[in-house]
């Protein structure tokens, strides 16, 4: 976007979110306009050679460039990229097909044979199989190390390591990484940093603003919002965005522009739905923890969680995912999930319907036992996306559904249960 301001803009989230650096269009629609093209044409030669010369003097609109071809350039495509930008305080963002395809460009752009990327542990399970499965055949290495070991990571720094990339939140465990003193160990050494911030959005955590180079996300989750699309975004000063455009250029994994329109949608209430999945989160999340049927909860908004001191320093709010273990075996579990009645059993998170993971059975079904007990996935454990619905439901559904696996009938809820199933949504 050669019009967009390289300072963040002045406002708050929500205002961004809707205003932050719109273009004008020929239309002087309020809508974003949504442009479906494979190509553009050129009048006559001149026109051609003038767009040779200087592509910015063919402009339809202020602020909107003339195109050549579809994966080079949309105009749609890139209202929401400009739209991402000013929501991280970027210079630029770009747009993916997907999630991984941000993941993936991002690494195959940044690193060559011989280089060495550092990952830390609990990262979305396929980039550790990028990292670890496929970079070795194109002759890159990589590392895991625990998440906030820093002892770890510096000794796993090699003459040819060139990037460090880690997740916060960490699915499934909402592990937060020390995000300074990675940033600092990783300049120390002249490493660029990489961070999926899916689980936070860029109303939970600032990346950029931490010193980290380049911030990814799954806009398939929060960002669209809705569980009806797939995209990717990368943001990041200028000079790390550009290359990893030509990149796309070529690689191709462009997001279609009818995506790329329902993106620019959803960003508009995003502030809105992470600030009503926040709260609800921490509601549940503090209803679970005095459960008598749930052994244990991570939510980085409790002081239980091993990461809540850092969580503190660094998070604006502590994100929509709850996950928890039972007591009991897999059959608990599945009774668990099976007597819920709002939540949908699917994979993903940050849309409008809450959806509830057996994890053992969702996302490492094709693992062993043995490989599950070494990433600590418990056959109890269950993640919850929380949506947006009306807390108090969700909070009276997992309550009758807890029911259901209490061994015992003989119990009964403890007052702070009880208040919290019953408080009202004013609380919210
Ligand atoms: C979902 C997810 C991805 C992958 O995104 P897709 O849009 O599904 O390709 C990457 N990282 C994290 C943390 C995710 O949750």
């Amino acid at each position: 976007m050669p019009d967009a301001p390289s300072t963040p803009t002045p406002w708050r989230p929500a205002t961004t979110a809707i205003h932050g650096r719109r273009g004008d269009n020929p239309y002087a629609s309020v809508a974003e306009p949504l442009l479906t093209t494979a190509t553009y044409y050129f009048r006559d030669s001149a026109e051609l050679r003038m767009f040779r010369a200087d592509p910015a003097a063919l402009r339809p609109a202020p602020g909107v460039e003339r195109q050549e071809y579809g994966r080079y350039g949309n105009p749609t495509v890139q209202a929401a990229e400009a739209r991402l930008a000013a929501l991280e305080g970027a210079e630029d963002a770009l747009l993916t097909a997907s999630g991984m395809a941000a993941v993936t460009l991002t690494l195959l752009g940044l690193l060559r044979a011989g280089d060495h990327v550092i990952l830390t542990d609990d990262v979305y399970r396929r980039t550790r199989h990028l990292a670890q499965q496929l970079l070795p055949r194109w002759g890159i290495t990589a590392t895991v190390v625990p998440l906030n070991d820093f002892a770890a990571l510096e000794r796993a720094i090699t003459p040819r390591t060139r990037v460090l990339f880690s997740e916060t939140p960490t699915n499934p465990f909402l592990r937060v990484l020390e995000l300074r003193r990675w940033v600092e160990l990783a300049r120390a050494y002249g490493l660029t940093t990489v961070l999926d911030a899916t689980f936070a959005t860029p109303l939970n955590l600032r990346a950029l603003q931490w010193g980290v180079d380049l911030v990814v996300h799954s806009a398939t989750k929060y960002l669209g919002g809705h569980h009806d699309l797939l995209a990717g975004v990368i943001a990041g000063s200028r000079a790390h965005i550009q290359p990893l455009r030509e990149f796309l250029g070529t690689f191709g994994s462009v997001v279609a522009p009818q995506v790329a329109h329902q993106l620019l949608r959803g960003l508009k209430t995003l502030p809105l739905r992470v600030r009503h999945q926040n709260a609800a989160a921490q509601r549940i999340a503090q209803f679970l923890q005095q459960h008598p049927a749930v052994e244990r909860v991570w939510y980085p908004g409790l002081a239980t969680h091993p990461d809540h001191a850092v969580a503190q320093q660094i998070l604006r709010g502590f994100g929509g995912v709850v996950t928890f273990t039972l007591h009991g075996d897999l059959d608990t579990a599945l009774t668990f999930v099976d007597a819920l009645r709002i939540p949908l059993m699917a994979p993903s998170l940050g849309g409008a319907e809450t959806l509830v993971s057996p994890v053992a059975l969702m996302s490492f079904d094709a693992y062993t036992p043995e490989e599950r007990a070494a990433l600590g996935i418990r056959d109890t454990l269950i993640r919850l996306a929380v949506g947006l619905e009306d807390p108090d439901d969700l909070l009276a559904d997992l309550a009758q559904a807890l029911e259901r696996i209490t061994p015992t009938r003989t119990w009964a809820l403890t007052e702070p249960a009880r208040a919290a199933v019953l408080s009202s949504s004013t609380s919210l």
